[in-house]
Order: C-alpha cells, then sequence, then structure tokens
C-alpha cells in the first residue's frame, strides 16, 4: 500500500524558515538523503551536477542535467528547473541563483570535486553543513515516514524469522549473508544495504566484514542486516547460537545483553536526553563486568539515511521528541572468542513513550 506522497512545498517551507534563523542564503543539495526529502528526486551521484537550490524565501530550483530533464520532471512535477547543457557551467548557473546575504549549505555528502567548484564560482561565501538546517526537520518524523520506518522494521523482522529455519552448521558466512539478502527482498525490500554474519571469533568485530568463514556447531552468530523500503531504512541485530550446547558464559553474556537493552528501552521516552539511554544501557554491562567489552555507542537515528541524527551517546544532551526514530544496540564483544548485539528500530510515540518497530524475538535462538 503506498504512503500519501509528503508536501515537499511544506518541508522547504520549513527548511527556508530555518535558513532565515541561520543567516543563511540558500541550501545547495547534491544528490542523496536530504534531496529526497525536500523534492522526492533520487538520483545516483555522478561527474554531472545535480544541485537542488532552495533559498530563504522557499524558492527552490533544480540545477541538473539537460539530458536528465524527464527524469526529475517525472520524480519532483512541481519543482522548477534550471537545466544544462554539455557544453554549459553548471556552477555559474548555481551561483546565478543564490540572492541575498548570508552563508551557504551544502550537502554532508557533497563530493569534494563540486565543493571545491562551487567554492570558486561563490568566493565571497562562507559554507556550513546542510545538517545544521535538515536536522531538525528530518528528526521528527511524520505520520508517512512513520509507517514507512515500520513497515521496514516488520519486513527485517519476518526475513529474521525465515533465516532461523536454515541450516548454519557447515555453511559459511557469506551463504548467510546472501540468504539474508534474498529474504530481505522476499518480504518486501527494494534494496539491500547490509548483511553482517560474524560467526565465533568475528562476532566480537562488530563491523564484522562477512567472508568465507564455516559455521560449526557451538558458534554464536551475530546477524545484523538492513536494507530500504520506499526509501526508509531498516536495521536489525539478533545473536543466535548454532547448537543447543549453549556454554554458560555465551548464555551469561547474552543475557546482560539483553537486559542491556531493555535498560535501553526503559529510559527511552520524550523530553530524556538522548545520552540516557547510551547510559541505561551501559550501566547494565557495566554492573555486570563486562563495560570494557561495550565499545560503541548505544544507538543512532534512523530514517532515508541509515544512521543519521539523534546519535544516543554519552555527551549529547539533546532531547528525545516524538517522531523521533533510533537504534537502541548494545553489545559485548570479547575479542578471539564471541560478540552478542541486539538491536532493535524504536521510535517516540506522540504521547512521548518508546515504541519498538522491531517486535522479532530477543530470545537466544538455537539454530541447526
Ligand atoms: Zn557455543
Ligand atoms: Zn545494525
Ligand atoms: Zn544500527
Amino acid at each position: 500500500m503506498p504512503t500519501e506522497r509528503p508536501s515537499f512545498g511544506d518541508r522547504r517551507s520549513r527548511a527556508a524558515a530555518k535558513l532565515r534563523e541561520h543567516d543563511l542564503a540558500a541550501l545547495l543539495l547534491t544528490p542523496g538523503a536530504d534531496l529526497r526529502y525536500l523534492s522526492g528526486y533520487q538520483i545516483f551521484a555522478s561527474e554531472r551536477l545535480t544541485c537542488l537550490v532552495i533559498d530563504r524565501e522557499g524558492t527552490a530550483t533544480l540545477v541538473c542535467p539537460e539530458f536528465e530533464a524527464p527524469r526529475a520532471s517525472a520524480a519532483a512535477p512541481d519543482l522548477s528547473r534550471a537545466t544544462w547543457s554539455e557544453t554549459e557551467d553548471p556552477y555559474a548557473r548555481v551561483a546565478s541563483l543564490i540572492r541575498g546575504a548570508g552563508g551557504l549549505a551544502v550537502a554532508d555528502q557533497m563530493w569534494a570535486a563540486f565543493m571545491l567548484r562551487l567554492e570558486g564560482a561563490l568566493p565571497e561565501r562562507t559554507f556550513r553543513l546542510a545538517s545544521e538546517v535538515t536536522r531538525e526537520l528530518r528528526m521528527r518524523k511524520d505520520a508517512g515516514e512513520r509507517d514507512a520506518l515500520r513497515r521496514a522494521s516488520e519486513s527485517a523482522d519476518r526475513a529474521y524469522a525465515r533465516i532461523l529455519e536454515r541450516p548454519f552448521a557447515g555453511r559459511t558466512e557469506r551463504e548467510i549473508g546472501a540468504d539474508l539478502a534474498n529474504l530481505l527482498r522476499d518480504e518486501g525490500h527494494d534494496e539491500v544495504d547490509f548483511t553482517i554474519v560474524a560467526s565465533g571469533p568475528n562476532g566480537a568485530s562488530p563491523h564484522h566484514e562477512t567472508g568465507e568463514r564455516r559455521i560449526a556447531d557451538g558458534d554464536t552468530v551475530v546477524l545484523d542486516f538492513g536494507g530500504g523500503l520506499g526509501g526508509y531504512r531498516s536495521d536489525i541485530t539478533r545473536t543466535v547460537h548454532v547448537g543447543r550446547a549453549i556454554d554458560p558464559e555465551e548464555r551469561r553474556v547474552h543475557d546482560i545483553v539483553r537486559r542491556a537493552q531493555e535498560a535501553g528501552y526503559d529510559s527511552a521516552r520524550a523530553g530524556a536526553p538522548a545520552e540516557a539511554v547510551d547510559a541505561a544501557s551501559r550501566a547494565v554491562i557495566d554492573e555486570a563486568g563486562y563495560g570494557a567489552f561495550f565499545i560503541h555507542r548505544t544507538g543512532h537515528g534512523i530514517g532515508l539515511d541509515g544512521h543519521e541524527h539523534p546519535y544516543l551517546v554519552r555527551g549529547n544532551r539533546e532531547p528525545l521528541e516524538p517522531g523521533m526514530a533510533f537504534s537502541i544496540e548494545p553489545g559485548i564483544y570479547l575479542a578471539g572468542r564471541f560478540g552478542v548485539r541486539i538491536e532493535d528500530i524504536a521510535i517516540i510515540d506522540d504521547d512521548g513513550a518508546v515504541l519498538p518497530l522491531n517486535r522479532a524475538d530477543h530470545a537466544f535462538a538455537t539454530v541447526g
């Protein structure tokens, strides 16, 4: 069921208000999540400049290659375009659209090749990061976005339930990773971003690169995977065990991580600072004596990007608010032995309470 098309014009008006608030003249957005959020236009980055210019009055113009105009008009029919032919200078075109005083906010992931040439075309301007303007908007998900995130998480939950039915022992991490990617697509994802399958000692590396290790009976296996459904991302982690003979320390560590994750949930509510979730999860692991082995922050925001604001990390006092969606993902990593991580996406609801978007079982599942 397709969600209603968001009002990109309303979003651009709010972005323009932020520009005025920050004394900025314009937002310059090359392909990426900010461009998609504010216009609906999605396109791969290439050496030809595509740049949405939004000025402080909210006037938006898409500077794009002439031959891509049909694609742009199909995706964002309400947007005016300034196209450039192969022999024209697109940077001068961008510069001509900027009026009024103030700095320019450029997409955080703009290529240096574009950034340096924009600086050359606009030598009097100072440059800032677009996220200073867009994070405020994108952090608070509207109803359609919440729905999209929920559907992505539910799809990932179904993929997890199905991977438990597959054999693990004797197969490589890469094979399990390929299964997960297929299951995500089969359950509705249109993009697969990553499938981390970290077995045995590899589980101690939180961002292990899924490889050729052959999974054996007795292994713990960290499964962390996600992708995109209608642009919005999923990201889930469960740790499973191959065979029923679970070592007591594996059992204990899994239980600690599970309680740490529940403590994170318990502390997440509107008004609580983002760092409180990290502190709550970390306290459980610290008290159990494994504090030195929880080596990353507790979570990250999620939306059109897999990692975005707010970050649940010590020092981030930003209060959680209705509409914020983020991961809660504590872990314990024992080098040379094994690792355990449990991750869900959660959202702060309109009543200020935390609502889990992933509902897949948290138990230490046994696989064959
Ligand atoms: Zn074991
Ligand atoms: Zn993850
Ligand atoms: Zn994550």
